[in-house]
């Protein structure tokens, strides 16, 4: 589909939920697309992508910012501790701070640098054991013991189970975001952004439906 239509899709759906059409953020998921195609991305004018791996994104954004200068690039992906401090020199936000370990090592890290992405706390709303994520009774703990740390939160973040209605887990996460005052809401991809959005997303991670199926 082309990257247009998905803008337009994503315009229609804030401004049906009486949203203002800039209040929601269209991040690109790029991972494991072939190059030809996020170029072309970049080439319509998009300028906010996804990622989910540190070893391919650091392959590939270096030389794309340089080529189409100012690009914000977000980690979706589960961050590995020792992967944290590559992450925060390459990212602009990390959508999946899950633990307090790696909240630790992201709080030496500013520190150190002065500076730190924006965060996103990424929660299991489906209690899947496979996923990542803290669990939602865990979410207001885990918020606090982030905030002590004087990290940069921007908001929540969650995957839905697949095969399920999202829309509940949506509403979960944006009522964890609300109560602890919270503006960011990470949620919905190809299959359910509109959803998402109606339900309060401000950043919708799309990536099938702008770049076609992944290999
Ligand atoms: C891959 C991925 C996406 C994009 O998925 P699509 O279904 O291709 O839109 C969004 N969020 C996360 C966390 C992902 O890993």
């Amino acid at each position: 589909m082309p990257l247009s239509e998905i803008q337009t899709r994503v315009a229609a759906a804030a401004t049906a939920a009486g949203r203002a059409p800039g209040a929601v953020q269209l991040i690109a998921v790029s991972k494991v697309q072939p190059l030809t195609r996020v170029v072309a991305v970049l080439e319509q004018g998009h300028r906010l992508f996804g990622e989910n791996y540190v070893q391919e994104a650091q392959g590939k954004w270096p030389d794309l910012r340089a080529r189409f200068g100012a690009v914000q690039v977000h980690m979706i992906g589960p961050l590995q501790t020792n992967k944290a401090k590559v992450a925060v020199d390459l990212f602009d936000a990390i959508h999946t701070l899950d633990r307090p370990s790696l909240a630790e090592k992201l709080a030496r890290l500013a520190q150190d640098r002065g500076t730190c992405p924006q965060l996103f706390v990424q929660v299991n709303t489906g209690a899947e054991p496979q996923k990542t994520g803290v669990l939602p009774a865990d979410a207001d703990a885990f918020i606090a013991t982030c905030r002590a740390m004087d990290l940069p939160l921007a908001g929540l973040m969650c995957i839905p189970p697949e095969g399920t209605d999202s829309t509940p887990h949506f509403t979960e996460l944006a009522a964890i975001a609300a109560r602890n005052g919270l503006a960011g809401l990470s949620m919905g991809m190809s299959s359910d952004f509109e959803a998402a959005i109606a339900a309060g997303a401000t950043h919708v991670r799309v990536g099938s439906a702008i770049f076609g199926a992944r290999a």
